[in-house]
């Protein structure tokens, strides 16, 4: 009998507990959203989808040669001839080579962001990983875009706190 009311005891205490935690977090603001008619507050640094603006890539390959993972491809050619004598100031400015191929593979990519580290233009990154986190596809192959995928090419734009 004794040992039936110690148990009754702790069963009863522990509903207490319990009604008490639930009390507690009614009236705390839920920390979820309606995700993805809400969308998340991303921090400024936080690291998505890395995004290459062509315009200011100097095709170099560092991105290439440091990213851990290999999933950047890079195909360089040279730059036509005709871009250059259009603009009187191109031998001096204008790029060497430039890129045919330029994927990156987003499903072996872990976000690291040496790929914007390593990359030297300036002041702003070629590329950069931007708040594009929403990587999800149908198949394999739509997880590898490239220089054709206009969307995911940013304009030079980066987060801010990038670039520097
Ligand atoms: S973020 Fe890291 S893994 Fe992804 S492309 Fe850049 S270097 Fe490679
Ligand atoms: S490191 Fe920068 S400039 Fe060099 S190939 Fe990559 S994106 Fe282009």
């Amino acid at each position: 009998m004794l040992r039936y009311l110690k148990e009754a005891g702790y069963s009863l205490l522990s509903i207490v507990k319990g009604l008490g935690v639930t009390a507690a977090n009614a009236r705390r603001k839920p920390v979820t959203i309606l995700y993805p008619e809400v969308r998340p507050n991303l921090a400024p640094r936080f690291r998505g989808l890395p995004e290459v603006d062509m315009d200011l890539c100097i095709v170099c390959k560092m991105c290439e040669k440091v990213c851990p993972t290999q999933c950047i491809l890079i195909v360089e050619k040279p730059r036509p001839a005709a871009t250059e004598e259009a603009d009187p100031e191109a031998p001096k400015t204008a790029k060497k080579k430039e890129a045919s191929v330029f994927d990156i593979n987003s499903a072996l990519c872990m976000f690291c962001g040496l790929c914007e580290e390593a990359c030297p233009t300036k002041p702003v990154k070629a590329i950069a990983l931007h708040h594009n986190f929403e990587v999800a596809k149908a198949s394999r192959d739509e997880l590898v875009y490239g220089i054709e995928e206009e969307k995911v090419l940013a304009p030079a734009n980066p987060p801010k706190g990038r670039g520097e």
